[in-house]
């Protein structure tokens, strides 16, 4: 950042900080009195770090950005036929200065049910590589699909369907800036890469995502496909695969291995 713009960010946030004292929106310390009934003393004043506090700003806006398209174009979404047999859309759910983010196919009954991605069998599979594979929370990351909706009787998304909702994803990506994309099963792939290969090829490697019509410029973003969690309870044999597969994100992002117990 120029000398010159960090200097005025400072200098703005130091300026709001002080506005929401003066105004009395900060939380004042309490000062609980001590066991022989005289006062405790006052807690040193938290000294201001303007740096944290730009990462709590950037976080904070980020957090609101996708809030706003959560509920005032995907909730209320009729692009495609969709819309008339969903029960709930299903956004997103995560950190959204998360760092890695999966992106699946599209609800299912459960997803539909709940509004939130991968909460059925498949999910719970994902949880566990997400946490017991990869010594993360669920929460760290961001999860979401191609489609917000849930296709009749879990039928692959059709490609208007894909369309409709590529703008929703591409916005959440700029907006979350990933590291790195976990592209899970072969349409979530296949979209993302723009590419008709399936993913028993396209697993194993990093491959290009360019954002295209989004405001990211620079580097591409780094895109792991690997298996779909429905496919690997289907075919537990391939779970090694896909475990490699988030090994290799780890090491990309230096994310130790956890401590096996
Ligand atoms: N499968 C997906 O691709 N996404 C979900 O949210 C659930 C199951």
């Amino acid at each position: 950042m120029e000398p010159q713009l960090r200097d005025d960010v400072r200098r703005a946030l130091r300026d709001h900080v002080l506005a929401d004292r003066r105004l009395g929106l900060t939380a004042l310390p309490v000062r609980l009195p001590a066991a022989g009934g005289a006062p405790a003393p006052a807690p040193a004043p938290a000294k201001f770090d303007p740096v944290q506090a730009m990462k709590a700003e950037a976080f904070e806006q980020r957090r609101v950005r996708l809030e706003v398209i959560d509920r005032d174009e995907v909730t209320p979404c009729v692009k495609c036929g969709l819309s008339e047999t969903r029960t709930k859309t299903v956004f997103g759910v995560g950190s959204p200065g998360a760092k890695i983010l999966f992106v699946g196919e599209a609800p299912g009954h459960d997803e539909d049910m709940q509004g939130e991605p991968f909460v059925g069998r498949a999910g719970r599979l994902l949880t566990d590589m997400i946490q017991k594979g990869m010594g993360l929370r669920r929460e760290d990351v961001y999860i979401c699909n191609i489609l917000k909706c849930r296709p009749p009787n879990n039928r692959d998304p059709a490609s208007d369907e894909i369309s409709c909702c590529r703008d929703y994803l591409f916005r959440q990506i700029e907006i979350i800036r990933p590291e790195v994309i976990v592209a899970l099963g072969s349409p979530a792939s296949k979209m993302l890469l723009d590419t008709r290969e399936g993913i028993g090829r396209l697993r194993g490697t990093f491959h290009d995502f360019y954002p295209s019509g989004t405001s990211l410029v620079g580097d591409p973003i780094p895109l792991m496909p690997t298996y779909h969690p429905a496919y690997l309870l289907r075919s537990p044999g391939e779970k090694n695969k896909a475990w490699a597969d988030l090994k290799m994100v780890m090491a990309r992002l230096g994310i130790p291995l956890p401590a096996r117990g």
